[in-house]
């Protein structure tokens, strides 16, 4: 994902609009790849709130049009269906791009997406002289042998093992951003996303906090992988908004650790998940995928001093405001909430 500047000169397509005083005001105009799904659409309510114009792409493989659906009455907004894999031409300031996410799946399909979408939208940031964010990933880190991990870790990976297709893209989709900003001068920021849950996140997209709290609203057990003991951060999904608008607006390129730094073990998880949102909650242990990293923790000391970036809110308060958009959803969608 990618955000630009006021005060660049060398867009001279940007609306404007006029502002109480009569004061002309240049307005943004904003690309946000995956801008239908978990991440992206909430990007796009801060975009839209500051009074960007905001064209989102998605392609709807996991982004959902009710992620938008309040925005698409607005004159500001446009969505269109498309694949990134596929070259696009658009006149725009800032091109954000990089919203998919793992959702369980490491496929050559999202290899080629952070590959081949990452090109395509850098090159889209060149021709128009674009600002462009790509939202990576804390998988760059691979298994890490660091802890907590900073952003000077260069990572480890297993290049062919079964994450390999996520991990590797983004740090790919890494190496060409970088690429690009050195040898063809485009303006780049890099976020490395932590773990990060709140409303409108997939309901079975295999990610540990939507099946917990799936399973949990359902009464169905917690299904825990392996013995529990691996750790993870999880961000609530605003705070990491507020970090992606303020690495756009700021002058660093990154890359920047986004990430609640608060580490649990998967089965501290589950015990939160038990006391915010049903105490009858139970568990369950299944067998473990392979290469799963067993811990992961952001040092985010680069974002606080560059960015004046930190997270506030904690797993105990995000749960409950996650929760309540899933027992919305589950009702809605079948009403298997009681099962
Ligand atoms: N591209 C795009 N939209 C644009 C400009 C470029 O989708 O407005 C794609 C283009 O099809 C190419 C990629 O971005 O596959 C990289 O473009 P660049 O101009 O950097 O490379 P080149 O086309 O010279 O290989
Ligand atoms: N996990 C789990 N139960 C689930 C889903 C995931 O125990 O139902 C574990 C998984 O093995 C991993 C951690 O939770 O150790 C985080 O998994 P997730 O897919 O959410 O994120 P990632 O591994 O990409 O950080």
């Amino acid at each position: 994902m990618s955000i630009s500047h006021r005060e660049r000169p060398t867009i001279h397509h940007r609306p404007t609009s006029r502002i109480p005083g009569g004061i002309i005001q240049r307005r943004m105009r904003t690309v946000v790849t995956g801008g239908a799904g978990f991440v992206g659409s909430h990007l796009v309510d801060a975009l839209m709130a500051r009074g960007d114009e905001v064209i989102v792409i998605d392609n709807f493989f996991t982004g959902r049009k009710e992620n938008v659906a309040h925005h698409l009455d607005n004159p500001r907004f446009e969505l269109i269906r498309h694949d990134v894999v596929q070259p696009i031409l658009l006149e725009m300031n800032v091109v954000s791009f990089g919203n998919s996410s793992t959702f369980g799946i490491h496929d050559s399909s999202r290899h080629k997406t952070n590959v081949i979408g990452t090109l395509n939208m850098l090159g889209l940031a060149k021709r128009i002289k674009a600002r462009f964010l790509i939202t990576s990933t804390s998988e760059v880190y691979g298994d890490p042998l660091e802890h907590p991990q900073k952003e000077s870790y260069w990572g480890h990976v297993n290049p062919i093992g079964v994450r390999s297709c996520y991990d590797e893209g983004k740090r790919t989709a890494e190496t060409l951003t970088m690429d690009y900003s050195r040898t063809e001068g485009v303006e780049v920021r890099i976020a490395r996303i932590f773990n990060t849950y709140g409303p409108r996140m997939c309901l079975d997209d295999g990610r540990v906090v939507s099946n917990f709290v799936s399973q949990t609203l359902r009464k169905q057990p917690m299904t825990i992988y392996g013995d529990g003991k691996q750790t993870r951060s999880f961000q609530y999904v605003s705070d990491l908004v507020d970090g992606l608008m303020a690495l756009m607006e700021g002058k660093h390129i990154g890359p920047f650790n986004l990430g609640n730094p608060g580490e649990f073990t998967v089965l501290e998880l589950a015990q939160v998940v038990k006391e915010t949102i049903d105490p009858n909650a139970t568990i369950e242990f299944k067998k473990n995928t392979a290469d799963d990293p067993q811990k992961r923790k952001p040092d985010i000391s680069k974002a606080k001093e560059l960015l004046n970036w930190e997270p506030k809110i904690q797993l105990r308060d995000g749960l409950p405001l996650m929760m309540l958009d899933f027992k919305n959803r589950i009702l809605k969608g079948g009403g298997d909430i009681d099962k």
